[in-house]
């Protein structure tokens, strides 16, 4: 089977910087022509010829987050600002792929904090979660990572994150079960030690649900 090998000079991709990204991208493609041809398809008819090369762009958008510096994303909006009750984002839709069929999995993430001092501007907290969901994830992780990285950047009382999501490897294969979400939650400090940080939290998210 012939390969076409894309070199840095005569590729048409836009972001024509690292001969390292032409390669690699080049090598994702020949393995995306492998597994159409494995499955038993012509990897040479017309609706397939340039699969590859779709699908190995689609990989880099929806992995960007390893190419996203964290601290340099949210370093000019952390605000000293003397407000200490519960900043919360709810209802943040996210799409990420799960590390062990590379099958999408979906939903909304909720995020918290109690400030002590410092505030992040609001519309890093969305950025963040895509951050961590434009990786190859499980639920757990992406869930405690959030909640992570809140804690370090601002240093506050107390940070609650909540996933909920469908997963495309439940629904279309193995038990096949379309409707069951799963809900992973991650807490710290004042909304784990608290009850009543944590109630408030839980009650915010489901007076977005009713
Ligand atoms: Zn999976």
């Amino acid at each position: 089977m012939k390969t076409t090998v894309m070199s840095p000079k005569d590729s048409h991709a836009s972001h024509k910087n690292e001969p390292d990204n032409h390669e690699a991208n080049s090598l994702v493609q020949r393995a995306v022509r492998q597994i159409l041809s494995n499955i038993g398809e012509d990897a040479n008819r017309s609706g397939l010829r340039r699969t590859p090369e779709r699908v190995a762009a689609m990989y880099n958008e929806l992995t960007r987050g390893y190419q996203v510096d964290p601290i340099a994303m949210v370093n000019d909006a952390i605000f000293e600002i003397s407000y200490d009750e519960m900043v919360l984002v709810c209802e943040i839709d996210f799409y990420s792929l799960c590390e062990h069929h590379l099958l999408p999995f979906f939903g909304k993430a909720h995020v918290a904090y109690l400030p002590r001092g410092r505030v992040i501007g609001l519309s890093k907290i969305p950025r963040i979660v895509e951050m961590y969901a434009r990786r190859l994830q499980v639920q757990e992780r992406m869930t405690v990572q959030i909640a992570d990285f809140l804690q370090e950047v601002l240093d506050p009382q107390g940070v609650g994150v909540v996933v909920e999501a469908t997963h495309m490897c439940m629904a279309m294969r193995g038990v096949e079960k379309p409707n069951s979400r799963m809900i992973t939650t991650a807490l710290k400090g004042r909304f784990k030690s608290d009850p009543r940080t944590r109630s408030e939290f839980l009650a915010h998210i489901d007076r977005q649900r009713s």
